[in-house]
């Protein structure tokens, strides 16, 4: 029999059903369209693997329907007022604001972290939004008057075109808000196709985009897996693709995108480390550490999950297992919840096997939360806060990223000897430092190659005036997501070159090369 969990959002995108479970619908042209498709991909609540709705494999037709709109959009939204765009974007910050936690119930349903989390997975795309109202600075080119005699230049940030954004499912809110908003205000139109795992967040951010007077077409929703991918890949008309996900599909999108001239920022996976020093803040930095490493049950591209104890900080390691064993693993939507379940069976059980070979090559497991039991929800995709300590580089559970709720632990005797393992591991998204000693964090920050750096912050997460700098493995590209990056890679700069002069005539042509 198939149970199905009711959406508490049963709103305009989930209405029709299908004798099973309510659909998802398509978002073309500013109308929420129930799709033609014969294929579906079911989605499942994480806490009970009761099915939620039905999500579909958009069929050709409709996917050139949704870029027929975004190329129509584009003509008039790319002559819109910057002042236009902004107080659209105005109007979304606060509607986004007066809706977290409609959106945020919908990701603990999809998703299944914590109500709280979900509602900081909203929030730190909504500060996206409005770093994006500030567009009147943002979108300011250059100018230099009297370059040259009777010379000016001036060069414009112009729209690139219709833009798309492909997401993963583990911030279902963030991620697509990271990409449209700062594409729209730009003057870009936008596809996006979410993660089939998490489309909810999407639609909701769509029916507000519907209310607050966003014109249709100007982000289309498609969805789908590796034929809607391929289409935004080949699709000349498409200028630019936002990726944010694994390393095996970024890698694959970054190639097939690029091979037909669009510009590609990739973020994709990550292996985020953190060195103890014996003189940090024991407290604290246990505490840190717990959190970094089991929030959102590990399924962050910044979780923290191997943490490298140098020196006397090695004899922390029951406290921090003893602190982590209190956290309480049960449903995202259940009050008191710490660490909720993994997206999915498969994922729950990668999770098992990678402790497993950890386990098995040589990593001792004080704490495991392999057989974790939670009674009122049998089926849930649990896995409860793992610690593997003596882990070495070599180990698989090192070398994969695990993204579930482990952390493993390596000693090491000096700070150079902790450097010298962050570098040498291939990706570059996040490192941090604990310690009391400034000319240690110094060093670190110095020294350590992450795009990302945090002293006693263990997820350093840039807000958005700044940019989400992941580097090496976890990046391909060179402009990265919001941020001043954000804007110039959802721009192109257009610079004229103005000669005003009076009434001189030319005696003759010059063919040499103007130096001005
Ligand atoms: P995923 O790669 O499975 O899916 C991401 C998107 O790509 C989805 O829309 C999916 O439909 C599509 N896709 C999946 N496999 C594909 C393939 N083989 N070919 C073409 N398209 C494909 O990623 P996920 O499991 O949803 O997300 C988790 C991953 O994302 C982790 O590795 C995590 O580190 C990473 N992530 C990175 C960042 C970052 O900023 N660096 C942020 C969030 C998540």
């Amino acid at each position: 029999m198939i149970r199905t969990s009711t959406s508490p959002v049963l709103t305009l995108w989930r209405r029709s059903y299908s004798n099973i479970a309510p659909t998802t619908k398509l978002f073309i042209d500013g109308k929420f369209v129930d799709s033609k498709t014969t294929e579906w991909v079911d989605l499942y609540d994480p806490a009970t693997n009761n099915l939620v709705t039905k999500v579909p494999l958009s069929t050709s037709s409709e996917m050139e329907a949704a870029l027929e709109s975004s190329r129509n959009a584009f003509r008039s939204w790319s002559t819109t007022s910057v002042l236009t765009r902004q107080q659209i974007m105005l109007k979304l910050q606060a509607a986004v604001r007066r809706d977290i936690k409609k959106i945020a119930q919908n990701i603990t349903l999809e998703q299944g972290k914590t109500l709280a989390d979900a509602e900081g997975d909203v929030m730190r795309g909504l500060q996206v939004v409005e770093h994006s109202c500030a567009a009147g600075t943002l979108l300011q080119g250059e100018s230099l008057q009297s370059i040259s005699k009777d010379m000016d230049i001036v060069s414009y940030k112009t729209p690139l075109g219709v833009t798309a954004g492909i997401c993963p499912f583990n911030f279902p809110a963030m991620i697509p808000l990271w990409m449209f908003p700062l594409a729209l205000i730009a003057g870009n139109t936008m596809i996006i196709k979410p993660s089939e795992r998490v489309p909810g967040s999407t639609m909701l951010l769509m029916e507000l985009l519907n209310e607050v007077g966003c014109p249709p077409g100007v982000v289309n929703v498609i969805h789908g897996t590796h034929d809607a991918v391929n289409f935004i890949c080949d699709s000349e008309d498409i200028k630019a693709i936002s990726f944010v996900g694994s390393d095996a599909a970024g890698k694959y999108i970054y190639k097939r995108g690029a091979a037909s001239g669009k510009r590609m920022q990739c973020n994709m996976g990550a292996k985020n480390h953190a060195i103890v020093l014996p003189d940090a803040n024991k407290d604290a930095t246990i505490d840190q550490l717990i959190g970094a490493a089991f929030g959102a049950a590990g399924q962050r591209c910044m979780a923290l999950s191997v943490a490298i104890l140098v020196g006397e900080a090695q004899q922390w390691i029951p406290e921090i297992a003893e602190r982590a064993k209190k956290l309480k693993v049960n449903a995202g939507s259940e009050p008191g919840t710490d660490v909720g379940p993994v997206i999915s069976p498969q994922a729950k059980k990668r999770i098992l096997q990678l402790i497993e070979s950890g386990v098995k090559q040589g990593a001792k497991c004080p704490l495991d939360g392999r057989n974790i039991k939670v009674d009122k929800y049998p089926n849930g995709n649990f896995v409860g806060p793992t610690l593997l300590t003596d882990v070495k580089p070599t180990y698989e559970c090192y070398k994969e990223e695990i993204f579930g709720p482990v952390l493993s632990i390596i000693s090491a005797d000096t700070l150079e000897d902790a450097v010298q393992i962050i570098n040498k591991n291939p990706y570059g998204n996040g490192a941090a430092i604990f310690t009391t000693n400034g000319s240690h964090a110094r060093q670190f920050v110095n020294e350590v190659d992450a795009g990302q750096v945090g002293v006693n912050v263990p997820i350093p997460v840039p807000l958005p005036m700044f940019s989400f700098t992941g580097s090496r493995g976890s990046f391909h590209g060179s402009l990265h997501f919001y941020g001043k990056q954000g804007l110039n890679f959802y721009t192109q700069t257009k610079t004229v070159t103005s000669l005003w002069r009076k009434g001189q005539a030319s005696t003759r042509p010059s063919v040499s090369m103007p130096v001005h």
